[in-house]
């Protein structure tokens, strides 16, 4: 299995075959879930994996699996992929890369008429990206119990399109679940910039972060533009340095390990919006990440803190409502081994690292042993037509996921039973 002949450059073609299918101008991808396109792009992988001996299967959500016998039938697949999907200005390797490295993997099988133990199972996610259907990772979240299916299904785009009549339209809409799997693991861009800085070829991903998303309202009063400064109680002018403040609790949440916590402040409203008043309300969201919980609940405890400090000096409202939590997810001991091992055995350089960003195998890691390898991708750039990264990076890629995905088929079925993650309360 050792030299198994993958091909660097014929996983390079493909990613450049497919990138066609909603190929843009400008060199990007846009091939949003369940359009034409992505029916396109379905069908692509699966001629070109049937032809080597595999068979499709498809489950209610329209996630694919394409499935290649091992010699012991009683086992689960290892199984392995990402998503098709893509943004409306994405790249040509989100998601993209992680599946075609794992036909890469049947193809070299295929051609050496090698056998694993374990069967496989290459796996494309339905609306990994949650641009047209929201939230994202919603086929993997259905597959796993997480979402209902009628939440799914019933799902509407903004022409009002439903995600189960979108489905059913483009011919992907199928009946029975995936086969059970074993483990999963998924290689996938790092959509940051820390392997690039640091000159790895490889991330191997430990666990992913936690989360917890704040809604914050702050209440004042209208005044006239014009109206003298003193006595103003200006609810932008308050909400403005706790918006500040979601940045420093941030960086300020160091881990032992030194990784600081994430905070974002993505959505403002301002009321009443106008040019010449002072604005009486400001609503905003806040989004807060990090590996350790505790870290977590500090972060919560500061923006609090600032809330009130700030309440109080400008003589304002201010109410931090909690929105969303979704607790640590730590990948599969025994998977990131096999990971880490690969890496060594091939001289690639790699770092351990968590995941801040949300995939498909944070919820398959909730179900089903899992892990992920990242590569990186050129000034961290991604969800952007510009997304790049190197064949050098791809074959690193290839050449690990495959050595892990070999050596879990190859190794007797795990016998601790997956207790997996604890379930978040979900958007
Ligand atoms: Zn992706």
């Amino acid at each position: 299995m050792s030299n198994l002949p993958l091909s660097g450059a014929r996983l390079w073609a493909d990613l450049h075959e497919i990138a066609r299918i909603g190929g843009t101008p400008k060199g990007g991808c846009n091939r949003q879930a369940l359009t034409d396109l992505d029916a396109e792009a379905r069908a692509w992988l699966a001629a070109r994996a049937t032809a080597l001996g595999c068979t499709l299967h498809v489950d209610p959500f329209g996630n694919m699996g394409l499935l290649r016998p091992g010699r012991d039938a009683s086992r689960k697949p290892i199984a392995f992929g990402s998503h098709l999907d893509t943004q409306p200005t994405g790249g040509k390797f989100d998601g993209v890369l992680g599946v075609l490295a794992g036909l890469e993997l049947l193809r070299a099988l295929h051609e050496a008429g090698a056998e694993t133990e374990a069967p496989l199972l290459l796996v494309n996610w339905t609306n990994e990206e949650g641009a047209r259907f929201s939230p994202p990772m919603m086929g993997s979240g259905a597959a796993m119990g997480i979402f209902a299916p009628e939440q799914v299904l019933g799902a509407t785009d903004a022409s009002g399109a439903r995600f189960g009549e979108e489905l059913a339209r483009i011919g992907w809409r199928g009946e029975a679940a995936l086969p059970e799997m074993g483990a999963y693991l998924e290689l996938h861009i790092e959509q940051g910039a820390l392997l690039e800085r640091a000159g790895k070829s490889l991330g191997i991903v430990t666990h992913a972060l936690a989360q917890s998303w704040y809604e914050v309202v702050v209440e004042g009063a209208e005044n006239h533009g014009g109206a003298p400064m003193a006595g103003r109680r200006d609810a932008l002018m308050a909400a403005a340095p706790l918006m500040a403040a979601v940045e420093e609790i941030a960086l300020a949440a160091r881990a032992p390990d030194g990784e600081p916590g994430r905070g974002t402040v993505g959505c403002v409203s301002v009321h009443p919006g106008s040019r010449n008043v002072a604005p009486s309300r400001v609503w905003f969201s806040v989004d807060t990440r990090h590996g350790d919980p505790a870290m977590l609940a500090w972060m919560g405890e500061q923006l609090r803190a600032r809330a009130a400090e700030i309440a109080e000096a400008r003589g304002v409202a201010i109410t931090v409502t909690d929105f969303w939590h979704s607790p640590p997810t730590p990948f599969d001991a025994r998977l990131v081994g096999f990971l880490r091992e690969a890496a060594a055995r091939r001289g690639l350089p790699a770092m351990e690292m968590p995941t801040g960003i949300g995939h498909d195998a944070v919820y398959v890691a909730r179900r089903v042993p899992a892990a992920m390898l990242f590569v990186p991708c050129h000034g961290g750039l991604s969800h952007n037509e510009a997304e790049s990264i190197t064949p050098e990076w791809a074959e690193a890629g290839l050449l690990v996921l495959a050595d892990a995905v070999l050596a879990a088929a190859s190794q007797p079925a795990d016998p601790t039973p997956m207790t997996g993650a604890p379930d978040g309360a979900e958007v």
